[in-house]
């Protein structure tokens, strides 16, 4: 396939991780329209200058029962071809490296289908392929609950002491597929199971900093250095109790302290955002929503950072790691009609 040049296009945005989807699929919010409830909707994803989204379906392991959890996804996934439809001129749903970049260049948002907690597989790899014919391009191994998978970062249990054998089937027929394996919520020994069993770099979509922040949901530097050396990219989370300790005081300012943590660690090629927008209560001050993400650039030009770094940081890095990623699975893409 031509690769459609980007070079003339609006710079990218791409945050890796929000569950503003969620919020319409359960009919608390509009995304269609603008609003001031929450972090984002199409309208001020525009505004922000982000033209590129992962949305997550988040797949409640309380409020749903086991049995119930796959087709959450596919409902997730019909309430996501629908704002879509709804929304032509601004938005389009993307299922490979370069239907984002088309969608990019035509100055509309790519939106990318996520599932966040493995839990959606219902203990059955084949689940895999039924997400991928449906356009999901991301899986979020774990949420805060263990799975059949592979251990959460918050499950003090840790049934499995990291991937289990299923896991490791899953995480390879992500390989196949050519689905973005993401290891933000996995427990600090799934990580680095995840990093071992993947033939294909993987993300982090939103994850904190723990040399900065000490809590399980934020990355060592040794996770950080595997998941660089492995060429994958950390989406920094704008989630103030993961920045700063009292969350009060988290601002823009911690989000750029953890970019320049990972580069100062690993290089600019392995940091990205992932801002968790509409998965918290609360903001942060300075990316109050997502109308503020251009504050994220603007810090980073102060800081002294390139204007090359900047924009692999705003999303080349992502779209190197979903290019790897397609690159390895078995299948021609497949266009969305
Ligand atoms: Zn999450």
């Amino acid at each position: 396939m031509t690769r459609i040049s980007i070079s003339n296009s609006p710079q990218l945005l791409i945050d890796l991780h929000t569950d503003a989807l969620y919020e319409y699929v359960c009919g608390r919010k509009d995304i269609t329209q603008r609003s001031d409830k929450g972090h984002l909707d199409f309208p001020r994803m525009k505004e922000g200058g982000v033209n590129g989204q992962v949305f997550a379906v988040w797949v409640s392991p309380t409020e749903l029962k086991p049995g119930e959890y796959r087709d959450f996804v596919f409902k997730g996934a019909d309430a996501f071809d629908q704002v879509c439809a709804r929304c032509v001129d601004t938005v389009a749903p993307v299922r490979t490296p370069d239907e984002f970049r088309q969608v990019v260049a035509s100055g509309r948002i790519a939106a990318i289908l996520g599932v966040e907690g493995g839990h959606a597989l219902e203990g059955n790899v084949e689940n895999l392929d039924r997400f991928h014919e449906r356009g999901v391009r991301v899986l979020t191994v774990t949420w805060s609950n263990s799975n059949e998978l592979g251990d959460s970062s918050s499950d003090e249990n840790k049934p499995h002491n990291g991937l289990s054998s299923l896991g490791r089937q899953a995480v390879r027929r992500m390989n196949e597929l050519g689905m973005i394996i993401d290891v933000s919520h996995s427990s600090d020994r799934t990580v680095f199971d995840i990093l071992d069993a993947s033939l294909s770099p993987v993300i982090a979509s939103h994850s904190g900093i723990r040399a900065r922040r000490d809590f399980n949901r934020n990355l060592t530097d040794e996770q950080i250095r595997a998941i660089g050396a492995q060429g994958g990219v950390i989406g920094v989370v704008f989630l103030p109790y993961f920045l700063r300790e009292p969350e009060e005081n988290a601002t823009v300012e911690d989000v750029l302290d953890c970019i320049d943590h990972i580069c100062q660690l690993v290089g600019p090629d392995h940091a990205g955002l992932g801002s968790d927008f509409d998965g918290f209560g609360g903001a942060l001050r300075g990316l109050e929503d997502v109308t503020k993400m251009g504050a994220i650039g603007a810090g980073l030009r102060n800081r002294g950072f390139s204007d090359r770094d900047i924009a692999k940081i705003s999303g080349l890095n992502f779209l190197r790691v979903w290019d790897a990623v397609a690159a390895r699975s078995g299948r021609s893409p497949q266009p969305v009609d």
